[in-house]
């Protein structure tokens, strides 16, 4: 097996972000290889923690990757700010006389956005609702290009490396098996405070869980990188759980059109046409317009909002919510079939480099700066009894069962296969026993030693 099929093989997905089959993305020639390692968001510990442990192994597949996709140009991308990663990386580097290169980004959000990252390495911006490949790059996550280790030794992706961090004793950094209850990581932390919610990510984009039901399900899948433990009652989740309703007046009575929103939004800095100021000017106008092409005219840049959420949580000196105004059209797009041209030129703006923002004032705005600062000092491996492994834990089509309750596993089998198109597999965590098999995913229950 090449490198490619080897990827498919162990179920590769992308471990920092939606899970885009890793097997699919390498399938292509490009000038570079991008890994990132920029810890996109505040608070999360992950990649720093990996770069700082498995350096060697890091720097040791990024030409293996590199090779298979024809990139001459291999890069790994972090904050300047992590010195002791850095250090790490350079020693390896040294070590193998390896022509990887590191280049430090500034100490900003959103760093680690793909298209954000590509043009601050690179010089080039990929198009509106393009692919890196388009400006001739592949850029993967470095638990991802960890993953691409196992692969090539054989090993199916089954465990997660992930930090809890908030309102718990102290952030810790888990290993643990696709699977593993949220909650049963977050007990491991020892939250401080009874009522509280979660985001899994980061505070900025992250997916929040606030019914207890909700939490009670939830497992670490391929793309958990860090679980963030909040009291219910945090700004974070009432700023989320605003109605359409609530935001639709608020930003009739309280838009100064100062143009803030859009001139921080870093799609616009990179050049793509989006303005969120003029979404928030006409959106009192919206429930009259029953036309699509008058409303593709109107709102159809919203379709360009990557959903950062820098206008809203950093920008807005009047704590208005152009993300979700944006969303909303987005949706709206969606329901009345309206498909957006793109315009395929995209060039930075000459002020890309002087307004980013910082993450540190960004943590202080999120009402974070509590948390920030506290790092896991060792990373604990956790075993559970039970595992659910979801058969969706990627971009495409769910994988397909290839076994049935009562079956007897090994950690690494294959349990649910890649399905036609887009789509990656599946492998048990444990050793164990299924219970339950449906087309959602598979319930096993560990061996006891
Ligand atoms: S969320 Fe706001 S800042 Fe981010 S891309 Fe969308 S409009 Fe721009
Ligand atoms: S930053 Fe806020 S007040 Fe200013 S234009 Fe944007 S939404 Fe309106």
């Amino acid at each position: 097996m090449n490198l490619i099929e080897m990827v498919k093989a162990a179920g590769v997905v992308g471990a920092g972000g939606a899970g885009f089959p890793t097997h699919v993305k390498l399938n292509t020639n490009v000038e570079y290889f991008i890994v990132n390692a920029a810890e996109c968001e505040p608070l999360i510990e992950t990649d720093k923690y990996l770069c700082r442990t498995f350096a060697d192994r890091i720097i040791r597949t990024i030409p293996q990757i590199a090779e298979a996709i024809g990139a001459s140009k291999k890069v790994i991308a972090l904050k300047g700010a992590y010195e002791k990663e850095i250090a790490a990386l350079k020693v390896a580097i040294r070590e193998q006389n390896s022509d990887v290169e590191i280049f430090e980004l500034g100490y900003f959000y959103p760093a680690g956005d793909e298209q954000t990252l590509i043009q601050q390495v690179t010089g080039r911006c990929v198009p509106e609702r393009g692919l890196p490949s388009d400006v001739g790059c592949v850029v993967d996550n470095v638990g991802t290009v960890l993953n691409i280790a196992d692969a090539l030794e054989g090993k199916a992706v089954t465990e997660k490396y992930l930090s809890v961090v908030g309102e718990v004793e102290h952030p810790i950094q888990l290993r643990v098996p696709i699977g593993t209850p949220v909650l049963e990581c977050v007990k491991a932390a020892h939250p401080t405070v009874s009522d509280f919610a979660l985001i899994m990510g980061g505070p900025m984009m992250g997916k929040q869980l606030t019914e207890q039901a909700v939490m009670e399900q939830a497992v670490v899948t391929k793309t958990t990188g860090n679980i963030l433990v909040l009291p219910k009652d945090h700004y974070l989740f009432r700023k989320a759980s605003l109605p359409m309703e609530t935001v639709r007046k608020q930003t009739k009575s309280a838009c100064l059109q100062c143009k803030m929103c859009t001139e921080l939004c870093p799609r616009y800095l990179i050049g793509h046409q989006i303005h969120p100021n003029l979404m928030m000017r006409g959106l009192w106008l919206e429930p009259t317009i029953t036309d699509n092409e008058e409303y593709l005219r109107m709102y159809g840049e919203a379709a360009n909002c990557c959903s950062c959420g820098v206008c809203e949580m950093f920008a807005c000196p009047m704590g208005l919510s152009p993300r979700k105004v944006n969303d909303y059209f987005k949706a709206e797009f969606r329901k009345r079939g309206i498909q957006v041209p793109k315009n395929p030129e995209a060039h930075a703006r000459e002020f890309v480099q002087e307004r980013k923002t910082p993450t540190n004032r960004l943590v202080a705005r999120l009402n974070l700066s509590q948390y920030y600062g506290k790092h896991p000092k060792t990373c604990e491996e956790l075993t559970v009894d039970t595992v659910f492994i979801p058969f969706s834990q990627h971009i495409g089509r769910p994988a397909v069962a290839v076994k049935q309750a009562g079956e007897t596993v090994a950690k690494g089998e294959l349990i649910a296969a890649a399905a036609e198109g887009l789509s990656a597999n599946i492998h048990s965590s444990v050793d164990g026993v299924i219970e339950e098999i449906t087309d959602k995913g598979a319930r096993i229950t560990c061996r006891k030693e």
